[in-house]
């Protein structure tokens, strides 16, 4: 297929090379001046979607996004499909996909998860929203770049399944951290308490496969002095993106508010900012009852 492919930045880069070393024609663009292993660099967005079969974007967030749309629907041939597999709001995803259709462009949104080892890997799970056919298009690249394609339903779906999994990761890892952090004060051993919970009703992913205690449990960014993994400001980003989500929908999200507060106050004014999420247990460590 002929592909373009804008923003190569941790997660596109890798991902752009993967579809190239599977033999496809990849065309990128980024802001920043990148090269690529097998991608043919364009001088501009616009440039580089002319002509192509599928165009994949990769950015930051939606108002980003909404930008580079206006700029490349119009250079797009009809019946071609853009993929945006960046995390953004469920609004923005919509407004984007909307005005692909006005242009004849099918459009998919596609964040994924499974990081940039992942990204590296081929190993990212895709959840994707948008018509049966865009899908379709887009199906046998995903193969390439993930693991695991879902396609959860129209336009924005997929937006929606990533930020209400990831509202779930935030809360659930703070649980986990604070738990640790009061079993250390009731004189509880850390391995112990993970040989409990991890078998028992207790158990979840950040406990039983991420666990935030070092030394204890599989391999984690624990035992790496926290570095990331997923940073507790992407963290944060998402967590945002779920209370605008939930302002959006009139939804009621007590923990998922409560999660962003405490992640806001993490990154904003303590430590957090480059260290991975699961840091909140240091942090919790040091603090006593407010
Ligand atoms: P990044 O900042 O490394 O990459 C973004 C790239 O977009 C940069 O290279 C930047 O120069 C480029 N860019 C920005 N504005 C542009 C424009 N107008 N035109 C062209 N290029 C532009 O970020 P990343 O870590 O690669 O993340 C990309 C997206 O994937 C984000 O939405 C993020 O939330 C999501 N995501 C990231 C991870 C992760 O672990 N890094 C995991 C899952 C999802």
């Amino acid at each position: 297929m002929k592909i373009g492919f804008i923003g190569l930045g941790n997660m596109g880069a890798p991902m752009a090379v993967n579809l190239a070393k599977a033999g496809h024609d990849v065309t990128g663009y980024d802001m920043a001046d990148v090269t690529l292993d097998g991608v043919n660099m364009s001088a501009s967005a616009a440039e580089a979607v002319k002509g192509q079969d599928v165009v994949i974007t990769m950015l930051p967030n939606g108002a980003i996004l909404r930008t580079v749309a206006a700029e490349i629907l119009p250079g797009m041939h009809a019946g071609a499909v853009l993929v945006d597999c960046s995390t953004v709001d469920v609004d923005s995803a919509r407004a984007v996909a909307e005005n692909a259709d006005k242009a004849g462009v099918l459009f998919v949104d596609a964040p994924v998860s499974g990081g940039t080892v992942g990204a590296s890997a081929g190993t990212l799970t895709f959840m994707a929203g948008g018509a049966e056919p865009a899908f379709a298009l887009a199906a046998p690249l995903f193969d390439i770049m993930g693991q695991k394609a879902v396609h959860c339903g129209e336009a924005g779906a997929g937006q929606a399944a990533k930020i209400c999994n990831n509202m779930i990761l935030g809360i659930t890892m703070i649980g986990t951290c604070e738990a640790f952090a009061l079993a250390d004060k009731l004189g509880l051993d850390r391995q112990k308490m993970f040989d409990v919970v991890s078998t028992s009703s207790g158990y979840s992913w950040t406990m039983n496969a991420y666990c935030p205690a070092p030394g204890v449990g599989p391999q984690s960014p624990a035992d790496n002095g926290y570095k990331p993994g997923f940073a507790a400001e992407l963290m944060l980003k998402d967590l945002r993106l779920s209370q605008q989500a939930a302002d959006s929908a009139d939804a009621d999200t007590p923990l998922g508010q409560a999660a962003m507060a405490l992640y806001e106050q993490f990154v904003e004014n303590e430590d957090g900012l480059g260290q991975d999420f699961s840091a909140m247990l240091p942090r919790f460590e040091k603090r006593r009852r407010a």
